[in-house]
């Protein structure tokens, strides 16, 4: 590569609701701050489906996917500090904000008032389309770029750059730890993530699945109970057990029933981004002075902690690695709620 990139191969969605293809995508020349990364593996997020269908409103298309992007700097603009060719980094759900707002200085850029910028699905700075990390190589400014420790191999390290810092976010923030009843409701991307790291955290971790199957790698993932939302003397029986419970599913839930599973001053937090509204009786959360809360995804700093936190204990995401032709069959697995747990693209086979 050299530092005037043009085109780099690709897979896109050339319409909503159309199957991924292959094809080659502009990517900006390497400015002052930029790094280019070539990219070794691209993890495949719920949301990048909801996008590519156009679930959350209209997309830009073509439209690359892609959040969870691990790779190596092979080139760095001449005011980088922080980053050499040959470092291990990573990139996440965003590659700007506005740097000034309230929330930027204060590592939240993930809720920057002026908007972050997508990593793909966006408009960049100069009203350019960005695109993400289903592609062999993304320029990235050097501030919006994480660096990925020795202790986690790429591939287990690419679903952490969105899944891993959407489950570590709010368990900071609501302090789960010792002592904590934590649940997390559904074990897809980021459930299995959250587990993992509740667990690492020191809290007390249950599972509610819509069914037993995944039972068995819950518990091997560091859960210490496991139940069936498909049962529903699971309710009754777990009615007011947790300070926390955190729902990463992709479809509309009864956030009343899972209310009711919350302690006194407890909180349900929704990380989930469904299509569809939901419903609530406020009941749910008054008789209890409970809390209904959302979460979205961590900032810069925060999500290198978080790398930094899953290095250190050993965690990395739990991966079926596969050739870029089988995009859109993982896009149906993951629907069908068939991932244990992140379908990983080698980006080699774009
Ligand atoms: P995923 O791998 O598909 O996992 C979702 C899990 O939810 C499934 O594995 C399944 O687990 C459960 N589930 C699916 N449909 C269900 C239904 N109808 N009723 C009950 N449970 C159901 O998806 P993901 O990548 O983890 O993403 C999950 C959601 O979070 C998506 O909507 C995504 O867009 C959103 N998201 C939000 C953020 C954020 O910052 N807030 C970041 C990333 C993703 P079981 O089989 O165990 O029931
Ligand atoms: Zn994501």
């Amino acid at each position: 590569m050299t530092t005037n990139v043009t085109t780099v191969p690709a897979y896109a969605a050339p319409a909503a609701n159309a199957p991924l293809e292959r094809t080659t995508v502009p990517r900006r020349p390497v400015g002052e701050h930029d790094v280019l990364i070539d990219i070794k593996f691209s993890g495949i997020c719920h949301s990048d489906i909801h996008q590519a269908r156009d679930g959350w409103g209209e997309g830009i298309f073509p439209m690359v996917p892609g959040h969870e992007i691990a790779g190596i700097v092979a080139e760095v603009g001449p005011g980088v500090t922080k980053f050499q060719v040959g470092d291990r980094v990573g990139v996440g759900c965003f590659v700007d904000s506005c740097r000034t707002c309230e929330y930027c200085l204060q590592g939240l850029e993930q809720y920057c008032t002026g908007g972050m910028t997508g990593t793909y699905n966006a408009l960049d700075k100069n009203g350019e389309p960005t695109y993400g990390g289903y592609a062999t190589h993304i320029v990235v400014d050097e501030n919006y770029t994480l660096r990925i420790p020795e202790g986690i191999a790429l591939d287990e390290a690419a679903p952490l750059l969105c899944a891993g810092i959407t489950l570590y976010s709010p368990l900071a923030h609501w302090q789960a730890g010792p002592g904590k009843k934590v649940a997390i409701v559904g074990l897809g991307g980021l459930g299995h993530m959250g587990v993992k790291i509740a667990h690492a955290l020191g809290a007390e971790v249950t599972v509610l699945s819509q069914s037993l199957k995944k039972q068995e790698d819950g518990l091997k993932l560091g859960a210490d109970h496991f139940y069936a939302t498909s049962d529903p003397a699971t309710f009754t029986e777990l009615a007011g057990t947790f300070d926390l419970v955190i729902s990463t599913v992709s479809a509309p839930l009864d956030f009343g029933a899972y209310l009711s599973l919350v302690k006194t001053d407890g909180a349900l937090v929704n990380v989930g981004a469904p299509e569809e509204p939901v419903a609530l009786n406020l009941f749910s959360l008054i008789g209890g002075r409970k809390t209904l809360a959302g979460s979205m995804i961590g900032g810069i700093a925060e999500t290198q902690e978080m790398l930094d936190f899953c290095a250190q204990h050993g965690l990395g995401a739990e991966i079926e690695v596969i050739d870029a032709d089988r995009i859109n069959e993982a896009y149906e697995r993951v629907l069908a709620s068939d991932v244990r747990y992140r379908f990983v693209i080698d980006a080699s086979t774009i």
